[in-house]
């Protein structure tokens, strides 16, 4: 049996799991993300993590097929990343520089494509070959599976669903420059945006206060029939649904998953969403599931890995 390891590199953490190359999880475990000096400790850190964890298990470097490695980034070919704010990074060779470290094959990916393929490989989309994945947190990451394959791009920002166009007119405007984003309203900073225009201009009775109009809040007061939530949440839906119904036409997939900090209000989101999904479908997607990701944090070690098994693997 050969191994494989996957990484995902987060903005304060990288979580590691080592795994069998037929997919198993043997071992998962996370370390700090030292961010800084420009994050020139990430990849030594990443190295070191890799060859104690080999030592531990008495694994040598002949044994493991490969290391996937995910990061909150555009990943161009040759797993090369040009900027990585939220790591400190500028131009890397991430995939050059890890394998100069580890004498083992490396793989690189962006986070939320991994996630999508760890989800489909291992998750809530587990054999589904046309997945997208909704990731809705900090903002709104995305990942495309399309017959079998992750969509990448010719700039690594395929699959980048959170910037589709949903709204005109939109005057604030969004971390990539433009204006009216999906991730402007369906992010969990998207829908606390939403929550305080909406109690502004509120003037009967509500759950919610003015001291916390976070996402998680809007949600709690909605399962507790709250009116005012119920109108930021059928706001932050409608923008979603229109993304989604942009993208069923082009990708055709058989599953929505949605994950990310948002999805963890559960079966509620989901129906939400599928109701209104439902009332404008297009005739050929009637039986297009929507589901919650079931991998949580441990979807970007599954994609990492299986993206080492895809390329390395028998
Ligand atoms: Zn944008």
């Amino acid at each position: 049996m050969a191994y494989c390891f996957g990484v995902d590199v987060g903005g304060t953490s990288i979580k590691l799991g080592l795994f069998f190359d037929n997919g198993s999880l043997i071992d998962n475990w996370e370390i700090p993300t030292r961010k800084e000096s420009q994050g020139e400790n990430i990849i030594p850190d990443i190295r070191d993590a890799v060859e104690n964890k080999m030592t531990e298990k008495e694994i040598i470097r002949s044994e493991v097929i490969g290391v996937g490695v995910d990061v909150p980034a555009p990943v161009l070919d040759e797993g090369i990343v040009k900027e990585t704010a939220n790591l400190n990074w500028g131009y890397k060779e991430v995939k050059k520089e890890l394998e100069e470290a580890l004498l083992i094959p490396v793989v690189v990916a962006n986070d939320a494509n991994a996630a999508a393929l760890g989800e489909a490989w291992m998750g809530g989309g587990k054999g589904e070959n046309n997945l997208i994945m909704i990731t809705l947190g900090t903002g709104v990451g995305g990942g495309i599976i399309s017959n079998g394959k992750l969509i990448s791009g010719a700039h690594g920002f395929g699959g980048e669903i959170g910037h589709i166009h949903v709204k005109d007119g939109e005057l604030c405007q969004c971390g990539c420059g433009r204006y009216g984003c999906l991730e402007q309203y369906a992010s969990a900073t998207g829908i606390s945006r939403l929550a305080n225009e909406h109690f502004k201009t509120w003037n009967k009775e509500t759950k919610l206060s003015e001291k916390d109009l976070s996402a998680r809040a809007v949600f709690d007061a909605y399962k507790m029939d709250d009116k005012l939530a119920a109108e930021i949440v059928d706001e932050f839906a409608g923008y979603l649904v229109k993304g989604m119904h942009d993208l069923e036409i082009i990708i055709d997939p058989a599953v929505f998953l949605i994950g990310g900090g948002v999805s963890k209000a559960g079966e509620v989101l989901v129906d939400v969403i599928e109701k209104k999904f439902r009332r404008n479908v297009l005739f050929t997607n009637e039986n297009t599931k929507i589901t919650l990701a079931t991998l949580g944090n441990e979807a970007g070690i599954y994609g990492s890995a299986k993206l080492v098994i895809d390329e390395f693997g028998k």
